[in-house]
């Protein structure tokens, strides 16, 4: 029988337990920013598949260019006999990154294989090995980008050794006591302690922590962060996999910095729900690596191509990045008028529309409150409202909703939201 406890045991009598589930669920069916479990219970869908859905689940544009590939081929191996998709994914890409330089990109499929690429070229470019990381910083699963993961539980618990060269400096952090000046501080003592500047290659951060806990890197940590980088040499690298494609109201969130980075990766929401990735970056550095250097049998399928530029046709055409900015305002608003209520919620943040709230026991800041997270997730799931949580301390839910929901389901999720913190009592 297909119910959700049905399939859970087949679950877990089949799948390896190292995947983890949040919820108890199984989907029969998602539109937008709602889904359908087997048994037909409908769920206001905030998670978006992790900052995937940024245009929401089965945009009309995303599946119709889709189907319309589908008719003409699936796949070649872009190395071996080429298609234009991929080449005006690329266009576009470089078009779409800041920074007054010639760009190039370079397409693959998860989060993580661009993470990896990204190294790999600043590495060929530089002649140097060493990456500087930061603390709470996500970068995926890989070996590599586990190894750049600042964060062991549950990530890197019995998965060593990790790669040589790999350093870890602060990410700044007010609300926990990590100033703009503590973390340069701790990037010149990785390079006075650790590692000498002219083995460094690149410098790696996410200009919003995602799974890190929703914190951003303040301006002034990218000017000195840079400032570091000229003086040395050393590469500047946004991972863009979670704040990219407008989840943060530019379409990559380091249009909002002072200065560009050299290179840029992007997954996630790029392809609508469609593996996609890239490295977009200074022509350059991008061109470094020699021919044959870079690639992959299934990096930049058509199909996910046709399903990018259909996301990109989306925010053009429907506004998408107003409509992010305005998401991260209601949501924060509605957030706010519920942290008036609760004071377990310690601090609520929008970056455009990557939005979350912050918890602690009795409101105390020295005190995270993970269970509270836990408990609320599973009680918001139970009220038909799919959440996350995540951060450092296990204390973040974060709101990742497609652009594309409407502002009455938007206020629906957020009553939702109110209903289950109330029911914590
Ligand atoms: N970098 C960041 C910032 C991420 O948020 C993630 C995924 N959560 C990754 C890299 C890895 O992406 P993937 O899971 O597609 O490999």
């Amino acid at each position: 029988s297909c119910t959700n406890a049905a399939l859970m045991a087949r679950r877990h009598a089949a799948v390896a337990r190292g995947v983890g589930h949040t919820h108890e669920l199984f989907v029969q069916r998602a539109l937008n920013a709602e889904l359908w479990d087997v048994e037909g219970r409908r769920y206001i869908d905030f998670a978006g598949g992790i900052a995937v859905l940024n245009t929401g689940h089965l945009h009309p544009k995303v599946i119709e260019a889709v189907q319309a590939q589908l008719a003409l081929y699936t796949h070649t191996c872009f190395q071996v006999v080429a298609y234009e998709p991929y080449v005006e994914v690329a266009e576009r890409l470089n078009r779409l990154a800041p920074g007054d330089f010639a760009k190039k990109t370079l397409l693959l499929t998860s989060g993580a294989e661009a993470v990896e690429n990204a190294v790999k070229i600043a590495r060929a470019h530089t002649g140097r090995p060493g990456v500087i990381a930061f603390t709470g910083g996500y970068h995926g699963r890989t070996n590599f980008t586990l190894g750049l993961t600042g964060k062991i539980v549950p990530y890197k618990t019995g998965f060593g050794p990790f790669p040589g060269e790999v350093y870890h400096a602060l990410y700044p952090n007010a609300l926990h006591g990590v100033s703009v000046a503590d973390a340069l501080k701790s990037v010149e003592t990785v390079l006075k302690n650790d590692v000498e500047a002219t083995r460094v290659a690149a410098f790696i951060l996410e200009p919003v922590q995602g799974e890190g806990g929703f914190y951003m890197a303040p301006p002034e940590f990218i000017s000195g962060l840079k400032a570091l980088a000229d003086r040395h040499g050393i590469l500047l690298i946004a991972d863009e996999v979670q704040t990219g494609a407008g989840r943060t109201g530019t379409w990559f969130a380091c249009e909002q910095w002072p200065v560009a980075p050299d290179l840029i990766t992007t997954a996630k929401s790029l392809a609508g729900g469609f593996p996609l990735s890239g490295v977009v970056g200074r022509a350059e550095v991008m061109d470094a690596p020699a021919p044959g250097g870079l690639g992959g049998t299934y990096a930049g399928s058509p199909v996910a191509c046709v399903a990018a530029l259909a996301v990109m046709r989306a925010f053009e055409e429907e506004n998408l990045l107003a409509r992010s900015r305005a998401v991260g305002e209601r949501l924060v608003k509605g957030l706010q008028a519920i942290a008036a209520k609760v004071p377990a919620i310690g601090d609520v943040r929008g970056f455009g529309a990557m939005v979350a709230v912050e918890l602690f026991e009795g409101g105390d800041l020295k005190r995270p409150d993970a269970a509270l997270a836990r408990n609320v997730v599973t009680e918001a799931a139970r009220r038909g409202l799919i959440l996350l949580s995540c951060g450092t301390y296990g204390n973040v839910i974060r709101v990742l909703v497609p652009l594309t929901a409407s502002d009455a389901l938007l206020d629906e999720g957020l009553a939702l939201m109110a209903d289950s913190f109330a029911a914590m009592g």
